[in-house]
């Protein structure tokens, strides 16, 4: 049966809010450089022509212009990365995770798959590390942030609590660091955001580009799509996969918890 319902969305603060009325399209997983930049793994996104979308809350609403031909809509409040828009096409791309319903779409493709991250496989298991690398350099979309954090990366988890759906758009991975060997060479737009559970996400508020994770209890751990380059490190585990979303499938044979 054909969707025409209108669903509704948002950032995880709520400083952003829309409506896209169905049919939505399949959710495609993007892996370009841009996309693991802004999403801190890779993003992924429906799409709906722009007459089925409205923005009911533009309070936090920021567009980088990420390219000739397209911006990206995140909240500057809380750095959730939320749109896609090309220029002249007359639609636009939403991350599936910023649903606050669950529409009838399901990950049916992956785009861009030559420039995935080294530590995952856009399908399937992830490939067998590469080198270990001692320091690691990290950096957003935009360049206004950018840090140093003492390797190695080694065991990356992918995170699928609520929380990491809204901020990431799809879901999120990260790996534990030093936080007392983390080094900023730029930190002009470098923002914190205060989870409702006490964490502390960084981000950057020039591009919305996730940065790191700091836990109530203080674990800190960056997010491998700001890693400059390859991280040496390997995709090991998934958690929180009770609160994953619907439209897709976990399909690399890690441990899920
Ligand atoms: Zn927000
Ligand atoms: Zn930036
Ligand atoms: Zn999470």
């Amino acid at each position: 049966m054909k969707d025409t319902k209108t669903h509704p969305g948002s950032c995880l603060c709520g400083a952003v809010a829309f409506t896209a009325t169905g049919p939505l399209r399949d959710v495609l997983g993007c892996h370009c450089g841009r996309c693991r930049k802004t999403s801190g793994h890779y993003w992924a996104a429906t799409s709906v022509p722009l007459e089925r979308f409205e923005i009911t809350k533009d309070e936090g609403l920021a567009w980088y212009r990420s390219s000739a031909t397209a911006v990206r809509g995140f909240c500057r409040q809380c750095g959730a990365s939320l749109f896609w828009k090309p220029e002249g096409e007359g639609r636009i791309a939403i991350a599936p995770g910023a649903f606050d319903d669950a529409p009838p779409f399901t990950l049916s493709g992956h785009i861009f798959t030559e420039d995935a991250g080294d530590y995952y496989a856009p399908e399937g298991p992830p490939p067998a590390p590469g080198p270990a690398q001692a320091g690691l350099s990290c950096s957003c979309l935009c360049g206004a942030v950018a840090f140093s954090v003492a390797g190695p990366a080694g065991e990356v988890w992918a995170c699928h609590c609520s929380q990491c759906r809204k901020l990431s758009g799809h879901y999120s991975a990260s790996f534990d660091a030093d936080e007392a060997t983390l080094r900023y060479r730029a930190k002009r737009s470098l923002a914190e955001y205060r989870t409702p559970g006490g964490a502390t996400r960084g981000f950057c508020t020039g591009c919305g580009s996730s940065l790191w994770f700091r836990a109530a209890a203080g674990a800190f751990s960056v997010e491998a799509g700001c890693v400059d380059g390859p991280t040496g490190g390997q995709l090991a585990r998934h958690i929180f996969t009770a609160s994953k979303g619907g439209y897709y499938r976990i399909d690399d044979r890690l441990p899920q918890e």
